[in-house]
């Protein structure tokens, strides 16, 4: 070989190594070597913040599915970024008997498994399976430490995940004070608590912003505020309240923030056909869903980071921010791909949003993961499925077919019940790595924020 050859030789594998840096990062830089990266990342001890980002039924084919559509098949999302990452089991149990497996949970269950440390049984929030008695969260430690708090969702507020930190209610359907028909015992006429939007608000939590404005345009029921809407409550406990996405941005700090931008579920980001039966498609999905007076999610993460990270309270002790992207499991039960795809890329920038802050905030712990797996797959173009498909053309230019086979309808399909990803980074994200449950997630951010059992 001639000392020419060689010289072009090298060059050109000088040029394909920078073309795979740009791809796919540091990684493949130290020829695939990541020991002392990963080494850095273990970092134990307490963080100052946490930032819980939950792609709702974004099992490992919902990542999939929008990696390859958008960056491409070897591609990286944000959420492939975080160093250290591990899998959950995310199981509930039966309320009939709650030492026995229910093996395709919902987010009522796990929110409560992640929120409180204790597997529940379906539909529950943050309640003991058959007992009905209240179970400590994340959140209510991170408050009693003086932290900030912050809950954001692409759903209603008063939805299932968001709920699980922040409420207690005998099952989920009961949002509002005048939705309380299956928790007759949690109404406040009763004594109890009230619906999961007046616990939203007598608990003070920091920073809530998403859908669900009808809840909160009910009727208090009972306590001081009795004839009130839960609007007019928030606002008489100190609450500034926002309804559309300049409010959002122009919002002050310094006050409590309640954001409800529709009154049901936030708009979705993307449309497209639905997959049918023969497969619909190939299509390109329309990157025009959401109207301008919504914020996107990343928008909502940014402000409530902002706002959280910039307040009295969490200068003193920190903060404590749940970021959930609902409609990746809403238009996975929808058969809906380019829905589906909108959110999770929405998720992902709300991702970025995180990773950016906590660059500046190296106390920070995140963690992006996701409540349970759902239905979605990746199969060969030309499969004729049982379910329903359809073929869309990425963005690299290829197509690809996603199904669904889990229900006898397009409107129905459901959770499937595998394992799902859980990535960190920041102090104690060494501890999602390997096999997890849902509920060691809570004891990891216990213990980020230095609190213990005895503290439940
Ligand atoms: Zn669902």
């Amino acid at each position: 070989m001639g000392k020419n050859t060689r010289r072009r030789r090298l060059a050109a594998g000088t040029l394909l190594t920078l073309a795979l840096t740009t791809l796919t990062g540091a990684a493949v830089a130290n020829n695939g070597d990541r020991s002392s990266s990963l080494e850095r990342a273990i970092e134990g001890g307490k963080a100052r913040n946490v930032i819980l980002l939950i792609g709702d039924g974004m099992g490992d084919s919902e990542i999939t599915i929008a990696r390859n559509y958008t960056v491409g098949a070897s591609g990286r999302l944000a959420l492939d970024e975080l160093p250290l990452t591990g899998q959950m089991t995310t199981y509930s149990v039966r309320e009939d008997a709650p030492s026995k497996p229910d093996y395709t949970p919902e987010s009522a269950s796990t929110g409560t498994a992640w929120s409180t440390g204790v597997k529940t049984s379906d539909g529950r929030i943050s309640t003991s399976p058959g007992s009905d008695e209240d179970l400590t969260t994340i959140l209510e430690l991170a408050e009693r430490r003086g932290m900030a708090t912050g809950n954001v969702s692409t759903a209603e507020l008063t939805d299932a995940t968001p709920a699980a930190p922040m409420s207690h209610v005998r099952l989920r359907g009961c949002q509002g004070p005048q939705n309380m028909s299956s928790c007759p015992q949690d109404r406040k006429s009763a004594g109890g608590p009230g619906s999961i939007a007046e616990q939203s608000v007598d608990k003070g939590v920091d920073v809530l912003l998403g859908g669900g404005k009808a809840r909160y345009d009910q009727l208090v029921d009972g306590g001081p505020d009795a004839g009130k809407t839960v609007i007019e409550s928030a606002v008489r406990q100190g609450y500034e309240v926002v309804t559309d996405r300049a409010q959002l941005l122009a919002a002050p700090s310094g006050k409590k923030l309640l954001g409800l931008f529709n009154a049901g579920n936030m708009s979705m980001e993307w449309t497209g056909l639905p997959a049918a039966k023969p497969a619909s498609g190939p299509q390109r999905c329309l990157e025009n869903g959401r109207p301008s007076n919504e914020p996107s999610l990343d928008e909502m993460t940014a402000k409530a980071l902002e706002l959280l990270a910039s307040g009295k309270k969490s200068r003193r002790k920190g903060f404590f921010l749940q970021v959930e992207s609902a409609s990746i499991d809403k238009r996975d039960h929808a058969s809906q791909p380019c829905e589906q795809i909108g959110e999770t890329v929405n998720f992902d920038r709300a991702v970025r949003v995180a990773l950016d802050f906590a660059a500046k905030n190296r106390d920070t712990l995140v963690v992006v993961t996701a409540d349970h797996a759902h239905t979605s797959q990746i199969v060969e173009v030309n499969a004729t499925v049982a379910g329903f498909g359809s073929l869309l053309t990425t963005d690299e230019g290829e197509v690809m077919q996603v199904s669904y086979g889990t229900g006898a309808t397009p409107t129905s399909q459901g959770h499937t019940g595998s394992q799902v990803r859980v990535a960190a980074q920041g102090p104690q994200a060494a501890n999602v790595v390997g096999l997890i449950d849902q509920t060691d997630l809570f004891r990891i951010m216990r213990r980020a924020i230095g609190a213990h059992e005895k503290d439940d």
